[in-house]
């Protein structure tokens, strides 16, 4: 099987905050590597564009050791070539300067135009309207916002005012870099590719779905940021909320943007609001050679979570009956993300009581190795009756694909997307929003009540609480591998 390269048009592609740590290890190596596969197109143009004051040579400079640490690049002809696509304009987002530079810098490239905003959400309405203001937008430009898209319902409404004021929705792509990932389009190749899951993919077949996403870091540089965000808002709101929604949306009529973005916002939608006595939030503490998060955030007195886990439910006549265990946490014993879809037990049991109870599980494995395995009973080998054991049937990428399993990664998939014009792993307006009415209440409820999240060891799988929430149902979380 060889990879194909399906070609975009040629485009010039404006990072703004290109001098920025997300710049640096995710989208100007997503560039470089797609540069290598052949889909840059000869006269596209990379250009970056931010504070510091530097010339296009500067920048070249800044930005080769960032390939050759996040973009596996080797020096050597690929690497000059690719820097000699690249730009870079000294630009201000809340002033003049730069802003003629830019535009006569596009000026007569008749190319489609991305600006990439990797700047603090603070600068989304300064860049939208500069954007504008210099006529550098024209129809078939589009724009990428990075997270995060508002802290609540309010701002986020009043983002998307500004945004739709000088673009169309249609030029908007709010990025989520979990809906880039291969193995979460994956999931929706297995429910809706094939027959064998979708008539079991309901509360008469599932017991219950549970979403881990595990990291192992604290919140590193981000202090400031995440001590006002917490991890219900950097998080839950947003990448599980995705994962949730490709998880249990109905069959779009058409693997097309507008199909599968009606289908996941009627799924957020149908979300029950959640009871607090189904919510457990926790912070880290000191140990094994880390600080806590209090230390980390620089508030000894900080009420924001660093993890959390909630029980939810979709009212609506597929889930009605089948609970979502959703949770996500810092500094737990792994980097580890996985969608466990647990599926009921057999009616009836015909190998008697010894036989033991068997389901069977599908778990999509999202990081750090992709992949899928379903778990089914078979009799264990041997003598001495019929004793059942489960075992899975695993699909790693990697062995069943070779090397067509080296999928672009989430980001490299995600630019070309922008540049393609397909917004269907994007988000669309009505989605954040209804997302973040989701969100608001539980959060308000919160600070309503003073609430203090649960302190949990570092390294752990978070605070004890977590799992009595599922073992007060008769339910286990899956282990968080190290
Ligand atoms: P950063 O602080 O490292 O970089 C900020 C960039 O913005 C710099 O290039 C800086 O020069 C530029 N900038 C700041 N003020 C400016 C101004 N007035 N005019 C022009 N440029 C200005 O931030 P980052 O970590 O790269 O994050 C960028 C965005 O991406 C943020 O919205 C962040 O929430 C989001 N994000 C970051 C990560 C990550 O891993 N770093 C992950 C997800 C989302």
């Amino acid at each position: 099987m060889a990879s194909r390269v399906i070609p975009v048009e040629a485009f010039d592609l404006v990072v703004f905050g290109g001098t920025g740590d997300l710049a640096r290890r995710k989208i100007l190596p997503a560039l470089f590597k797609r540069y290598c596969a052949g889909q840059m197109p000869g006269p596209s143009r990379l250009i970056g564009a931010a504070r510091s004051e530097f010339t296009s040579d500067d920048y070249r400079d800044f930005v080769r050791p960032a390939l050759k640490e996040f973009g596996e690049a080797e020096e050597g002809t690929s690497l000059e070539a690719f820097l000699n696509q690249i730009e870079y304009v000294t630009i201000d987002a809340r002033g003049s300067t730069g802003w003629q530079e830019l535009s006569t810098l596009l000026e007569g490239h008749d190319r489609i135009r991305a600006f990439y905003f990797s700047v603090g959400p603070g600068l989304f309405k300064d860049l939208a309207e500069r954007l504008h203001g210099y006529r550098l937008v024209d129809p078939a430009s589009r724009i990428v916002v990075e997270k995060p898209f508002g802290r609540d319902l309010e701002t986020a409404r009043a983002l998307n005012k500004v945004l739709c004021r000088h673009f169309a929705e249609g030029q908007i792509y709010r990025i989520d870099h979990y809906l880039g990932k291969e193995t979460v389009q994956n999931l929706m190749a297995v429910r809706f590719g094939n027959m064998l899951f979708e008539p079991l993919w309901n509360a008469q077949y599932i017991d219950h779905i549970q979403i881990t996403v595990a990291e192992t870091v604290g919140v590193g540089g981000r202090g400031a940021y995440y001590n006002k965000a917490g991890a219900m808002r950097d998080m839950m709101q947003n990448h599980l909320m995705q994962l949730l929604c490709l998880i249990a949306m109905e069959p779009p009529a058409q693997f097309e943007p507008d199909s599968v973005r009606d289908e996941k916002l009627k799924v957020i939608r149908a979300l029950s609001s959640v009871e607090p006595h189904h919510i457990v939030r926790g912070q880290y503490t000191q140990g094994d050679g880390v600080q806590g998060f209090r230390e980390d955030v620089d508030d000894p007195r900080s009420k924001t979570e660093s993890f959390i886990a909630l029980k939810c439910h979709l009212s609506n006549w597929r889930w009605a009956s089948t609970p979502f265990y959703l949770r996500t946490g810092k500094r737990l014993k792994g980097r580890d993300s996985q969608i466990t879809v647990v599926f009921k037990d057999a009616p009836h049991s015909i190998f008697g009581p010894d036989a033991g109870r068997h389901n069977n599980e599908l778990t999509i494995q999202l990081q750090p190795n992709e992949g899928i395995t379903l778990d089914v009973t078979i009799k264990e080998p041997g003598q001495g009756g019929m004793r059942l054991i489960d075992v899975p049937l695993d699909m790693s990428f990697a062995e069943a694909l070779g090397p067509d399993a080296d999928a672009p990664g989430a980001y490299e998939r995600l630019i070309m997307d922008v540049i393609r014009g397909n917004q269907t792993l994007f988000m669309r307006d009505d989605e954040v929003e209804a997302a973040w009415a989701w969100t608001d209440p539980i959060i308000k409820g919160w600070e309503a009540r003073g609430d203090v999240p649960k302190p949990y060891d570092s390294f752990t799988s978070g605070p004890d609480t977590a799992q009595q929430l599922m073992r007060r149902d008769g339910r286990e979380w899956r282990g968080i591998d190290p």
